[in-house]
């Protein structure tokens, strides 16, 4: 044994060093492939969307940025795809549904992109994000159109629902370097989409780039300030269509702007987002407590009054205090409960399913206090008669939209009847929003409903002017001119 040579060694005991040599051979392939898998899996982490099988946006950046640098004879754009009403969808039926229908967009998303230069990718929820190349812009717009007609019929046949794709289009200049600009810019122009529900294709240009800039300023601004007696109450009146007799009225906030000597701006221009931030809550309570001064001082002065609806944003409803502080206000300036009414707008309900409980809860304890309530808008949007059983309203404003639709007038006017009695039923009063022409007056009469507020009487007004027109209304009844 002690002369073994190692060749000697190595035939006497070949079959054993053959046999380890293979088992350590095998344990390092092993240990190789785990590793791979492992890379792989902490790969597909970073760059794959986790619960889609489509890539994120960190691997869109990475991807996009690597291509600027090395492709610059191409042309590229990043285009920021989303679906509106997407999250009413969600809320409608369900979070599995709306996972399948999302789960669809993403295949045919990236059935849509030519897989080894362009990638398709997910941000979250209903964003996505392209990253996409382009040579001929007319064809390039064209093939975007394509892509958001499939994608909506493909979702109707689906789900039987007209959802509507929504883009913003960011072309890169042959400068930008960083991907994530790129997608800002995109995300920017469809932040700059007309509506939330029309399928609409924005594309970055200089226009939207000023308009992003007024944008930013104007926030500056409202930002800054304090909510004070810049915003004002404007009324409009309602008035009773038999007797033609102003019978309430509505204030709407006014913001009168400190950069433009005073010039009146609608609540378009401030209140999306003072909702955004919050401070509409503020705003919503400043108006009442101006439609209380006003009618404090009607009061003091021996004058009639009439019940005044304010507007409330649904951020009331999420937290706690609503009825207490408005109680506050009636209380500070002596106004019965009866003279302010809460107007509410009905999307309310289904927008904020989530918060359900908290909003019942303060809708009905408003109700226990006998604070009335009035629907908002009813007839806009996402209506359902359901709404009625979730807000114990007094009063169910009819939209303006059930009186521009004149394609089926007799189908419409039944339905109208339809929930005019049952309005009834529930003793809650309906008002007629948006009335502007005599044939709008009509259909009210054939509804037998009489409460109406619109163009046809009055504008919303000052409130020295809604004063006068009281007044005046007032000296007629007595007689005293
Ligand atoms: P809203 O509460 O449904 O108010 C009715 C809107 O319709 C008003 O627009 C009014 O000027 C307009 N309008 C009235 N009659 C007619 C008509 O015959 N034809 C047409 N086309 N429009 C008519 P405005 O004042 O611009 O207010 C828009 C919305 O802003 C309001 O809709 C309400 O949702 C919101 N808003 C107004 N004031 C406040 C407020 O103090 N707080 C909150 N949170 N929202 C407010
Ligand atoms: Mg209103
Ligand atoms: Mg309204």
């Amino acid at each position: 044994m002690a002369d073994m040579t190692l060749v000697d060694f190595m035939e006497n005991y070949s079959f054993y060093i053959i046999f380890f040599l293979l088992a350590g051979i095998c344990a390092i392939l092993f240990a190789l492939i785990l590793i791979l898998r492992e890379r792989s899996k902490i790969q597909k982490i970073m760059h794959k969307d986790p619960i889609m099988d489509i890539w994120n946006l960190n691997y869109l950046i990475y991807q996009g940025n690597k291509r600027l640098r090395t492709d610059r004879n191409k042309k590229f754009a990043t285009v920021t795809v989303n679906i509106a009403q997407f999250r009413s969808y969600n809320l409608l039926y369900g979070w599995d549904m709306g996972e399948k229908l999302l789960e669809y967009i993403c295949m045919l998303l990236n059935n849509s992109v030519d897989s080894k230069t362009e990638i398709a990718s997910r941000v979250q929820g209903d964003s996505f994000v392209l990253f996409l190349e382009w040579e001929n812009w007319e064809d390039f717009m064209t093939r975007l159109r394509n892509l958001q007609n499939k994608i909506q019929k493909s979702i109707y046949n689906l789900t039987e629902n007209h959802l509507r794709v929504r883009m913003g289009v960011y072309a890169l200049s042959e400068e930008q370097e960083d991907m994530k600009v790129a997608v800002n810019y995109s995300n920017q122009a469809l932040s700059m989409a007309r509506s939330r529900k029309c399928s609409e294709i924005k594309v970055f240009d200089r226009a939207l780039e000023e308009k992003l800039r007024e944008t930013h300023e104007r926030e500056k601004m409202l930002e800054k300030i304090e909510i004070d007696d810049r915003f004002v109450a404007y009324y409009q009146n309602k008035v009773d269509i038999r007797t033609n007799r102003i019978i309430g009225g509505e204030a709407l906030v006014r913001f009168l702007d400190p950069l433009k000597n005073g010039k009146v701006e609608s609540p378009a221009y401030f209140v999306p987002y003072y909702e955004q931030t919050g401070k509409i809550t503020e705003i919503d309570f400043h108006i009442m407590e101006s439609v209380c001064k006003m009618l404090r001082k009607r009061l003091d002065e021996g004058k009639t009054i009439v019940p005044i609806s304010v507007n409330f944003s649904r951020l009331h409803f999420i937290k706690k205090g609503f009825p207490e502080r408005f109680e506050a206000i009636l209380g500070k300036y002596g106004i019965d409960k009866e003279y302010i009414e809460v107007e509410i707008t009905e999307t309310l309900m289904i927008e904020e399913l989530m918060q359900q409980e908290m909003i019942k809860s303060t809708l009905n304890t408003l109700k226990e206090k006998g604070i009335r309530l009035s629907i908002d808008d009813f007839g806009s949007g996402y209506s359902s008669l359901g709404v009625f059983e979730k807000i114990p309203a007094s009063i169910i404003k009819l939209d303006r939209s059930f009186f521009m639709n004149q394609q089926d007038r007799e189908r419409q006017i039944k339905i109208m009847r339809g929930i005019v009695m049952l309005g009834h039923e529930l003793e809650a009063q309906t008002v007629c929003e948006g009335i502007e022409t005599e044939e709008d007056i009509q259909v009210m009469k054939e509804i037998k409903t009489y409460i109406a507020q619109g163009y046809y009487f009055s504008k919303p007004i000052p409130q020295e002017e809604f004063e006068k027109i009281l007044d005046r209304q007032e000296e007629i009844k007595s007689g005293c001119p």
